[in-house]
């Protein structure tokens, strides 16, 4: 069943702050502009606090070498310290086929005999290191995250613990997810039959489809296409399925109330990326007006206008997506500051492994929201993890092994090539 902005703010809040309390503490009137739930220099302050627990690693984890692989059309990248220790990520498709330049020359080299254990603050030295902030951004973020994916998979087989648990105690080993259409060349029709499909091959017990024209400047996919398929969701899955809809950055202010206000009737759980996504005032205006909450974030570069979004309440839930966003220790600290002002982090995920991760951080941040995002995965990753990824009763499982938990990275590269 659907749920109010309100609600969901109250119910996925269990265990906040004060300042939660402060923030959401009474009811607010649809179009009355919310008071920051924490001033920017607080924010600041639990942003910096380290994310990454490496208890009991005492030894220098030396990092001897990151190669590029890529065997069919998946690409990994390897990493091995001196002592032999070893870790692997998968980069999002399809980024490494144009940002491998990136990747082999200002993001490699700099780890190179470096100690692994200094993750979190080598950072912000790659971040300086040949003026690689002037490339931030997606094109920057997505490589340094699949050295640190690789890096935290090494660490975790290390220390014997998934990589959920190197950022605080696992929370739980089930996610409940979404699943998520990205269609708009569909009618209203043919979008339920293929919503119907994806339901029936996932055992969804929530779903999310689009709405708008995608960056569109208020056009439609197709003329009449969102107001007629907002409400045909509902009347075809019934009061039980949990709706989400994106129009990813389609629509202004007004229009985006108008299609908000559709939302609302149907009850869905939030609407994600109304206005263009880095317009953060029209997207607070909407969410403003809105009692649905308002979802954002997965094209979000910047550490500080994330702390802007959640000191000025601009959205109702933060998505900063792990790849593009530049790993799990970023995303982390984003995930800190909103759940100190009471706001779940739902991560956006890129395609391909990408919900591998999702998985991971889900596991362990205190609140990633009602539902996480599933785009079909297992039936191609699931056998390489023991015990395998299960997806059951709307929920998928939460690998247990060590590190990303792989279970055998040799079998799962053998036959790659490094990338020249
Ligand atoms: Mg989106």
């Amino acid at each position: 069943m659907g749920i109010d902005r309100r609600q969901f703010l109250g119910a996925s809040a269990t265990g906040g702050t004060a300042a939660l309390s402060a923030a959401c503490g009474r009811e607010r009137k649809a179009g009355e502009s919310r008071a920051p739930a924490l001033r920017m220099e607080e924010l600041g302050r639990i942003a910096s606090t380290p994310v990454l627990r490496l208890d009991g690693l005492t030894a220098p984890v030396v990092i001897q070498s990151i190669r590029l692989l890529k065997k069919d059309k998946e690409y990994f990248v390897h990493v091995r310290s001196k002592d032999g220790a070893e870790g692997i990520s998968l980069p999002n498709p399809p980024r490494p086929e144009y940002l491998t330049s990136i990747l082999k020359q200002l993001v490699i080299p700099f780890f190179i005999g470096k100690d692994a254990r200094d993750l979190e603050n080598l950072l912000w030295e790659l971040y300086r290191w040949h003026d690689n902030y002037k490339l931030y951004g997606l094109a920057l973020w997505s490589p340094q995250a699949w050295v640190e994916f690789a890096i935290l998979d090494m660490l975790g087989r290390i220390l014997r613990k998934p990589m959920g648990a190197l950022f605080g105690p696992v929370q739980r080993t089930e996610i409940p997810f979404y699943v998520a259409s990205g269609r708009r060349d569909t009618t209203p029709e043919q979008e339920i039959e293929h919503l119907k499909k994806l339901v029936a091959e996932s055992g969804a017990k929530a779903l999310k489809f689009r709405v708008g024209g995608r960056m569109s400047r208020n056009a439609d996919a197709m003329p009449g296409r969102t107001g007629t398929l907002i409400p045909l969701v509902r009347k075809t899955f019934g009061d039980a399925m949990d709706i989400h809809a994106d129009s990813n950055s389609s629509y202004d202010v007004p229009k985006a109330i108008e299609v908000g206000r559709m939302l609302e009737d149907i009850k869905a759980v939030y609407f994600e990326e109304p206005c263009q996504f880095d317009h953060l005032e029209q997207t607070k205006a909407v969410a403003d007006a809105l009692t649905i909450p308002v979802a954002g974030g997965e094209q979000e570069y910047s550490d500080w206008r994330f702390m802007w979004m959640i000191a000025n309440r601009g959205v109702d839930i933060v998505q900063p997506d792990l790849h593009y966003y530049g790993g799990m220790i970023r995303s982390m600290r984003v995930a800190r500051m909103a759940d100190a002002a009471g706001m779940p982090t739902t991560v956006h995920i890129s395609g391909g492994f990408g919900f591998v991760y999702m998985l991971h951080f889900a596991s362990v941040v205190r609140d990633p929201g009602r539902y996480q995002e599933y785009k079909l995965g297992t039936e191609k990753y699931g056998a390489w993890f023991d015990p395998p990824l299960t997806v059951r009763d709307g929920k998928m499982s939460v690998p247990v092994g060590p590190g990303v938990g792989i279970a055998s990275i040799k079998d799962v590269i053998q036959g790659a090539a490094e990338v020249a």
